[in-house]
């Protein structure tokens, strides 16, 4: 048999193609190939399994890239994303910070619903894709030595990052070896390995609100404040990895970095006034206690101005976390090689999701991303 389309990767992109694609051409023919035991594995552990699927202020200019992707965002995305859900009678609210959740709290409901919305003989699950040639058509080989053949191919197989929920980016070579090219890629949404370990040890598990500030070589990259996690040698939690998607798209453009972070512990408080009223406590230790956590006290407590080393505390980069635990990956297939989404190297092989060269920070744009590449190319094959 021949499809009319096969899709390689049953993500969040390469489910949402298939389910436009089918309410478009109800008679056509296509299969999509996974290669994990489910489909949606990812999706469904995404925002520690409650699914931040979307966000109020969805926009092509909260991405890294996202500029080479506005015609992703044409036409009221969230609307788009919203309607979608509407029709498959999936039931949200937002949070106070514009995170778009389901109202059943649970990624796996989504899971479920959207799988039952496929025919079983619409996809085949257990089964990894290790080739993809063009001749007249496209054939892609199996691990199980099948060969499938098809007249239009959606590649959305993810990135390189979290390679235990499918995506490892072992098909890669063979895209290139369809002539594609790839951007150097980075871990990204992901704690931020620093050198000063003398003081993330003692801090290890804490939690402190904070703003962090983002420098490379002295110049402000970017800045924001939320909960920060230290790990024993590395800066966590949300805010750290919004600073990693940064941080990532620094190392990826190659500006000569010697990025660093700096800590402001005391964000909310006004720093003179602490300062004065430090000065003029009797017990500088108690009065510091009343301020942050004893560890952290004891970290700063000899210092001159321990105050202000709550205000602008410096951390050197090491280097990004490992791509096994990173939410995203900076970088992809080369956006100059694409018209839309479509290859122009190869008329009917398509790109969604993950594995092209845009991502964003945490908050449901980068879930925002790949069901809207994924309708898109459902929309446009014939
Ligand atoms: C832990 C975690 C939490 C996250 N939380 C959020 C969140 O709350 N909000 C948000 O917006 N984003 C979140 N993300 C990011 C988001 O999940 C991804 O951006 C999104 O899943 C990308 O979808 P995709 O379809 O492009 O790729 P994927 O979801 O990675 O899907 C690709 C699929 O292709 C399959 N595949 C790969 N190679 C082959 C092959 N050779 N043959 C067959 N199949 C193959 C893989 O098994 C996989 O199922 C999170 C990511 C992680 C890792």
């Amino acid at each position: 048999m021949i499809y009319d389309l096969i899709i390689i990767g049953g993500g969040s992109s390469g489910v949402f193609a298939a389910l436009r694609y089918k309410e478009l051409h109800p008679n056509k023919k296509f299969l999509i190939i996974e290669s994990n035991k489910t489909l949606l594995r990812k999706l469904s552990v995404s925002g520690n399994g409650k699914c931040n699927f979307t966000n109020e202020c969805l926009d092509y200019n909260i991405y890294n890239n996202g500029d080479n992707f506005k015609f992703i965002f044409n036409n009221n995305p969230l609307d788009t994303i919203l309607s979608f859900f509407n029709k498959y009678n999936i039931k949200y609210y937002i949070d106070e910070e514009g995170r778009y959740y389901p109202y059943s709290n649970s990624a796996k409901s989504i899971q479920n619903i959207l799988i039952n919305s496929l025919d079983k003989d619409e996809y085949l699950l257990d089964i990894k894709v290790i080739d993809i040639k063009k001749y007249n058509n496209f054939i892609i080989k199996t691990n199980l030595d099948k060969t499938y053949e098809a007249k239009n191919i959606l590649v959305s197989i993810g990135n390189k990052n979290y390679k235990t929920l499918g995506s490892d980016g072992s098909l890669f070579n063979k895209i290139k070896e369809l002539g594609h090219t790839f951007t150097d890629i980075y871990p990204s949404n992901i704690y931020i390995k620093v050198q000063e370990k003398n003081i993330t040890n003692l801090l290890n598990g804490l939690r402190f609100k904070s703003r962090l500030y983002l420098y490379n070589d002295d110049k402000l990259i970017y800045n924001e404040s939320g909960e920060l996690l230290f790990k024993e040698d590395a800066l966590s939690g949300i805010v750290s990895f919004n600073i990693s998607s940064k941080l990532a798209y620094l190392y990826k453009n190659n500006l000569d970095n010697k990025p660093y972070i700096i800590i402001d512990f005391i964000n909310n408080l006004n720093y003179e006034k602490l300062l004065k009223e430090y000065n003029n406590s009797k017990n500088k230790y108690d009065y510091l206690l009343g301020i942050v956590h004893p560890s952290l006290v004891n970290i700063i407590k000899n210092n001159e101005n321990p105050i202000k080393d709550l205000k602008s505390c410096r951390f050197n980069i090491s280097s990004l976390g490992d791509f096994d635990h990173a939410q995203v990956s900076c970088g992809g297939i080369n956006t100059f090689e694409l018209n839309g989404l479509e290859s122009k190297i190869h008329k009917g092989l398509y790109f969604s999701g993950d594995i092209l060269d845009i991502d964003a920070p945490c908050g449901g744009y980068n879930l925002s991303f790949a069901f809207l590449s994924g309708l898109k190319v459902g929309e446009i094959i014939e």
